[in-house]
């Protein structure tokens, strides 16, 4: 299984640190042989130890450059960073990052060797229309996607589900995931939207499932240890 945490623009530097001490020791007394990211926002982004990977929640398709409030390849490296977050609701939505600009950041990226946790959803006005519309929306957020890179992870979250506290159903997720299978094959497939304890071991065991992308449930090191454990 796949846990990956997404703080967004929530923790510091010393409350990163702090969170992945605590991970740390959380975790030590269990074989864990799943795969954690943790997306800290850019300030707290460093060399941390730990059984995990750090990521970047987003970054300009550049080395370096003349791209006032960005960073590039330049300043990820300095970390050793080598994993990015693509294609958030967040981002398409508040930034404005339509789906060109989406897959030109994935070509760049995959240029650079990097893994890719690339996020689809659909609004919930799609999700009403019933399921075609949500399949025809979400493959059309494939365009332009290298969906056979082998360092892609795709990330269905659902935009109704994200920091509601409503997750979809297990139907709902089950019959999208199985969807979505058929067209991206072995690539891993995450859920995310409202994922949190109490709902983990359910959808963790759904066919199609490798894994989840938590926002909220993610920000308390003692909560998302949990769903790692679980
Ligand atoms: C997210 O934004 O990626 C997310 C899944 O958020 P939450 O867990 O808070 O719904």
């Amino acid at each position: 299984m796949i846990y990956a945490a997404n703080f967004k623009t929530n923790q510091t530097r010393k409350s990163t640190r702090q969170y992945i001490e605590e991970l740390n020791v959380k975790l030590c007394t269990k074989d864990v042989r799943d795969k954690i990211y943790i997306f800290p926002p850019f300030t707290a982004l460093d060399n941390y130890e730990g059984n995990f990977t750090i990521g970047a929640q987003n970054a300009y398709p550049v080395h370096n450059g003349a791209f006032t409030g960005e960073i590039g390849v330049e300043q990820l490296d300095e970390f050793g960073i080598k994993t990015i977050l693509i294609g958030h609701s967040e981002r398409r939505e508040y930034m404005a990052e339509t789906q060109e600009k989406v897959a030109q950041k994935c070509a760049f990226f995959q240029a650079q060797g990097f893994e890719i946790i690339y996020c689809i959803g659909e609004p919930l006005s799609i999700r009403e229309k019933g399921f075609e519309p949500v399949m025809e929306y979400l493959l059309a957020q494939f365009e332009g996607i290298d969906i056979h890179y082998d360092k892609l992870v795709v990330a269905y979250e659902p935009i109704w589900a994200i920091g509601t506290g409503r997750s979809a159903t297990a139907e709902e997720i089950s019959a999208t995931h199985s969807a979505l299978k058929k067209v991206i094959n072995d690539t891993p497939l995450l859920y995310g939207g409202s994922v949190k304890p109490a709902n983990i071991k359910e959808i963790t065991s759904i066919a199609g499932v490798d894994g989840v992308l938590v926002g909220s449930a993610s920000l308390d090191a003692d909560s998302f240890s949990q769903m790692v454990l679980s």
